[in-house]
C-alpha cells in the first residue's frame, strides 16, 4: 500500500504539487492539432523527467511539457508523403525509438494568377539573383536557437481579412510552382505589421520573390517570416515583445496588391499559421481571391 502523506504539512505538499502541475500545463499553449502535410501533429511522447530529444527526417523538432507529459509539436512538410510518419525520440541515455505517427490526405485548392512575365520568366540576371537569395534563406531556415518559445498561441501580425490560402497549388502566368507556404492578409499599404510573438529578429531582406522581408526566431525551430513589406523598422538582433512592431504592409517583390504575406515555420517546415491564431467566430476564413504571393 502507497503511503499517503498525512497532516497538514502533507496536505500543503499535495496543494503545493498540485499547483505547479496546474502551472506547467497553462505553461505553453498548443497550436490546433491538423496532422496533414503542412499541418502539425502533436506527438505524445509520455512522462519523463527530463525532456526527450526528437527528430523528424534529419531535424530537431519542439519538445514541450513537463515531466509528467511531453509533446513533440512536429511540422508537417507540405511535400511529406500521408500515411505515417516517424520520429526518433532519445530518451536521457537511451538509445533512439521510433515513434509513429499518422499523416492524413489533404487537398488544396489550385489559384491561376497573372504577374508581370518578367516575374515567371525570370532573366539571367534576376536568375542569379534568385540562386543567391535561395542559398542565403535556405541558411536562414536552418535557425535553430535553445530558448523555448514563450508561447505556441501566435497573433495575427496585422489585422485584415484572413485567406485561406495556406497550400493552394499555384500557377502564375500558367505555370506550375510551389505551393503557397504562408497566409496573405490584405491590407492597405502603410498599415503597421507586429511580431506575432516574442522573438529575435535574424534576417531582413529586399528578396526578388517576397520583397522586403523580416524574419524572426521564437526559438526550438519556431520562426515566423513577414514578406512584400513597404517598409522595415528593425534590424538583425534587435529582440521583439509580442505585438511589437517590425514593418509596414507593401507590395514589394512578387504581389499583386498591398498585402502581408505571413509564414509560420516548425522544424524548417512551413505550415498552416491558422493552427496558431485564436480562432475568431466574427471573422472566419474567406476563400483566396486573386492576391499573391
Ligand atoms: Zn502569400
Amino acid at each position: 500500500m502507497r503511503a499517503v502523506p498525512g497532516g497538514l504539512a502533507g496536505r500543503l505538499l499535495l496543494v503545493a504539487v498540485g499547483c505547479l502541475a496546474a502551472m506547467s500545463a497553462a505553461a505553453i499553449e498548443l497550436p490546433r492539432q491538423r496532422s496533414v502535410p503542412g499541418g502539425v501533429a502533436l506527438v505524445d511522447l509520455g512522462a519523463a523527467p527530463e525532456p526527450p530529444r526528437a527528430s523528424f527526417g534529419e531535424t530537431p523538432v519542439l519538445v514541450v511539457g513537463s515531466a509528467t507529459r511531453w509533446t513533440a509539436v512536429v511540422g508537417v512538410p507540405l511535400d511529406a508523403r500521408p500515411g505515417t510518419g516517424h520520429l526518433v525520440v532519445q530518451r536521457a541515455a537511451m538509445a533512439g525509438t521510433d515513434v509513429s505517427f499518422a499523416i492524413a490526405p489533404v487537398r488544396y485548392a489550385e489559384q491561376r494568377l497573372r504577374v508581370a512575365p518578367g516575374q515567371v520568366d525570370l532573366s539571367a540576371a534576376d536568375l542569379a539573383r534568385w540562386e543567391r537569395e535561395r542559398a542565403h534563406l535556405a541558411e536562414v531556415v536552418a535557425t535553430r536557437t535553445d530558448a523555448v518559445p514563450s508561447t505556441l498561441r501566435l497573433l495575427q501580425p496585422v489585422p485584415g481579412r484572413r485567406s485561406s490560402s495556406f497550400g493552394l497549388t499555384r500557377s502564375f502566368n500558367g505555370q506550375r510552382r510551389s505551393p503557397h507556404g504562408g497566409m496573405d492578409i490584405a491590407a492597405p499599404t502603410g498599415t503597421p505589421v507586429v511580431a506575432a510573438a516574442a522573438g529575435r529578429v535574424i534576417d531582413t531582406g529586399d528578396y526578388f520573390f517576397n520583397g522586403r522581408t523580416v524574419w524572426l526566431d521564437h526559438g526550438r525551430g519556431l520562426l515566423t517570416m513577414y514578406c512584400h513589406l513597404s517598409s522595415i523598422a528593425v534590424q538583425p538582433g534587435d529582440s521583439l515583445a509580442a505585438g511589437q512592431l517590425l514593418g509596414t504592409v507593401g507590395a514589394t517583390g512578387r504581389a499583386t496588391g498591398a498585402h502581408l504575406h505571413w509564414s509560420v515555420l516548425l522544424n524548417r517546415a512551413a505550415v498552416d499559421p491558422a493552427l496558431f491564431l485564436a480562432p475568431t467566430a466574427a471573422q472566419p476564413p474567406v476563400q483566396p481571391r486573386r492576391r499573391a504571393s
